[in-house]
């Protein structure tokens, strides 16, 4: 089948490997020039909206998704009378507003922290007397990898805050003192089959995903965030693969968002698993059977961020994977795996990459 997909990252190049390796072809729609994708299909240049770009894209799809969350929902139902396109552009949108989706979870019982939308300082003034400092202070939109984010610790401090964010819709959240970071990654079908990889645990720097380890070994929480997801899933008609990051604080998960695509904590379940996230949302949004996610041992995965390690040094337990991107700080460059026959052997390959990559890109 020929998919379209909208964004051309490091995203959009696992999914054009797996749709490939299924014998489906891809275009891909993004304002790059030399973006990740361009090695795994054919890439349209032009921005995510481009009403042309679009609609060639959908006279020449069988079905068109995105790799990116920032796609605006209107470009998307712009094709919607000539093309499938799945996830459903109704939990992009949800996605979107953060305050949609908290208002989602509540609806779906899905337990998430205390929060408040803010317009202004009497709302900040009233969240600090209701939920208690200190409060994690988000835009509503446009925000990723803790961008659009400050911590409040100071009542204070709270017009600076204001003034720091700019004037946008803000959210103020309860900061939560968890245990740990997980994610659960689920795919639906158009027949409405629910399929949930086994949870994994992140580990983030300056809101930067670092580290991924799975699967928690943890059945009481893995089954919990099974249920919020298939909740989430069914509710939204969903076909595609769907991410939602919580916070562990003790037995209790608290939903922190969801993201409407494939996730970064989930390329682990490209070695970790015999079908990836990438090969079944391609199933899935082709109209085929899921496949079941059972792991193939204890994965780990660590991010390669602002530089490249070099690749012919790399101890033997790693998978590298790099995206082809220009370094620049901050920037995610690529990744390595590492699949072990226990947690403890996970854990001991994990620490041996992480080693070689600190001491080899060093300075
Ligand atoms: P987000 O952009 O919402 O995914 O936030 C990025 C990261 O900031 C999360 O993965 C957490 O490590 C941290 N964070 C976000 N919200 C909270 C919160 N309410 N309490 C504690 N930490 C948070």
């Amino acid at each position: 089948m020929r998919i379209g997909i909208i964004g051309a990252g490091q995203l959009g190049q696992m999914l054009g490997f797996a749709a490939r390796e299924l014998g489906d072809s891809c275009t891909f729609v993004d304002p790059g020039t030399s973006p990740p994708a361009a090695e795994a299909g054919e890439i349209l240049q032009a921005a995510f909206d481009d009403p042309a770009a679009l609609a060639r894209l959908a006279a020449t799809s069988d079905v068109v998704s995105y790799e990116f969350e920032n796609v605006p929902v209107d470009a998307l139902l712009g094709i919607t009378d000539q093309v499938p396109v799945y996830p459903p552009p109704e939990a992009l949108r949800q996605a979107q507003d953060r305050l949609a989706e908290k208002r989602l979870f509540e609806r779906l019982e899905i337990p998430l922290p205390a929060y408040q939308a803010i317009d202004s300082l009497a709302d900040l003034e009233s969240a600090i007397a209701t939920i208690g400092l200190p409060l994690v202070i988000k835009t509503r939109r446009l925000g990723y990898d803790g961008k659009g984010q400050a911590i409040l610790r100071d009542s204070e401090q709270a017009a600076a805050l204001l003034e720091q964010l700019g004037p946008v819709d803000l959210i103020a959240e309860q900061w939560v003192p968890f245990d740990f970071e997980v994610s659960a990654i689920g795919a639906r079908s158009t027949r409405g089959d629910v399929v949930v990889y086994p949870l994994t645990e992140n580990r983030h720097a300056d809101g930067i995903l670092r580290e991924s380890r799975a699967p928690v070994d943890n059945p009481e929480l893995a089954s919990l965030a099974a249920d919020y997801m298939s909740r989430l899933l069914n509710h939204l008609d969903y076909v595609g693969v769907l991410a939602l990051e919580l916070f562990v604080v003790g037995e209790q998960l608290l939903a922190n968002e969801f993201a409407p695509r494939v996730h970064n904590s989930g390329h682990w379940t490209i070695e970790g698993v015999a079908a990836s996230q990438f090969h079944n949302h391609i199933l899935a949004v082709t109209g085929r059977e899921l496949e079941p996610p059972t792991a193939r041992g204890h994965a780990g995965m660590l991010n390669l961020i602002g530089k490249m390690p070099p690749a012919d040094a790399l101890p033997a337990c790693g998978q590298l994977h790099n995206y082809g991107k220009a370094p620049r700080p901050g920037r995610k460059l690529g990744h390595i795996t590492v699949v072990a026959e226990s947690a403890t052997e996970r854990d001991r390959q994990l620490a041996e990459i992480v080693d070689f990559v600190t001491k080899s890109t060093a300075g």
